[in-house]
């Protein structure tokens, strides 16, 4: 039998490729590209305000031209605008259009079914899960294969204990512990640790 970190990784894998068909699907309902799904659901992300080509490049890992290509359709879709990127007036930044954002609700209930299939495990198990795969995200992240990773175990505001001494992980920035529970995929306020 394959070790249990095989095992982990191959579960994980598995979850991407149902995940990855279940967004195709989502986005062909609504006769978008994946990309184009994935710009209009980043940018609808409360708290995600105007997203810039360099910033959407960076978070979906793709080139700077495929981001150009797929937000030039969502445009010509009445599904993003164009607004002046604020830290750089010479380049755009997109926002969705009132379209956009009810194509975007549509879409966002493309991994319901992943999230329904977590409903058998307690919440300490899902706590559990959630920290083993920040670990694996920020290990990737600290060996440059992924470039973006806003999580709590990339973050520079990350203590390891409480101001009082207390054992466990603690938010300098929200002045807050963190339980397992608590740690952030896609935290606005996270700045990587090392900056
Ligand atoms: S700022 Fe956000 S990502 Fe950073 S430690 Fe606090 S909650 Fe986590």
């Amino acid at each position: 039998m394959e070790g249990l970190d095989g095992r982990v990784v191959d579960a994980v894998e598995r979850l991407g490729d149902a995940g990855r068909a279940m967004l195709r699907e989502a986005a062909k309902g609504e006769g978008l590209s994946v990309t184009q799904a994935q710009l209009l659901l980043r940018v609808t992300t409360a708290g995600a305000g105007p997203q810039s080509t360099g910033s959407f490049a960076r978070w979906l890992e793709v080139s700077a031209p495929t981001v150009s290509d797929a937000a030039a359709a969502l445009v010509r879709k009445g599904l993003l605008e164009s607004v002046p990127d604020v830290t750089d007036t010479r380049r755009s930044a997109w926002v969705p259009t009132g379209a956009g954002r009810e194509v975007a609700g549509r879409l966002h209930g493309w991994r319901d079914p992943l999230v329904a299939g977590l409903a058998a495990c307690s919440p300490e198990d899902r706590a559990t899960a959630l920290r083993v795969l920040l670990e694996a995200v920020a290990s990737l992240n600290r060996t440059g294969r992924i470039t973006v990773a806003r999580t709590c175990l990339t973050c520079r505001f990350l203590r390891e204990e409480a101001p009082d001494g207390r054992a466990g992980d603690w938010c300098g920035l929200l002045g807050a512990p963190l339980a397992a529970a608590d740690l952030r995929v896609d935290c606005p306020e996270h700045l990587p640790a090392g900056n």
